[in-house]
């Protein structure tokens, strides 16, 4: 019998999978003022330690280092984010970003990324879920 949980009709219109795929950093996974001293601290790191030996400059600005294929180094397979409590607000707030709120095509096309968007809701649905627990807006 199938689980309630594994049927697409009882999913919300976001839950995380825990694939990872969001978690490759080709576009900077930026780190903000504030949240660069409260990984360092969760870490148990000095924040110039943290700094040079977990971060590094992207086009955005200071970001976390991600490995050789791409990934964040915080990123653990079968476990997720190890910084979890603390990650970026980049992070915290996927996949509720205004473009993909304000922008049904958007949305539709982040389901290819994200196994976490629920194919069978709508975009509306996904909308109310996302103002439901919306912190601070990202770019
Ligand atoms: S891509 Fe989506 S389902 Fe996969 S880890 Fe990121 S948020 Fe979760
Ligand atoms: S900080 Fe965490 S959520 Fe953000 S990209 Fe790295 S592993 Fe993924």
């Amino acid at each position: 019998m199938k689980h309630h949980e594994d049927d697409e009709r009882y999913r919300p219109p976001f839950s995380c999978r825990m694939c990872g795929q969001c978690c490759y950093g080709e576009g900077g996974i930026t780190v903000e003022d504030g949240e660069f001293e409260r990984i360092a601290s969760f870490l148990g790191m000095e924040p110039e330690a943290f700094r040079a030996s977990c971060c590094e400059m992207r086009y955005r600005g200071l970001s976390i280092r991600c490995d050789e294929e791409g990934k964040c180094i915080f990123f653990e397979p079968g476990r997720g984010c190890r910084i979890h409590p603390v990650k970026p607000r980049r992070c915290a707030q996927w996949p509720f970003y205004p473009a993909l709120l304000n922008d049904r095509a958007a949305w539709a096309e982040a389901m290819d990324a994200c196994p976490g968007i629920n194919q069978s809701c709508s975009h509306e649905a996904f909308i109310s879920q996302g103002i439901k627990g919306r912190g601070p807006e990202v770019d």
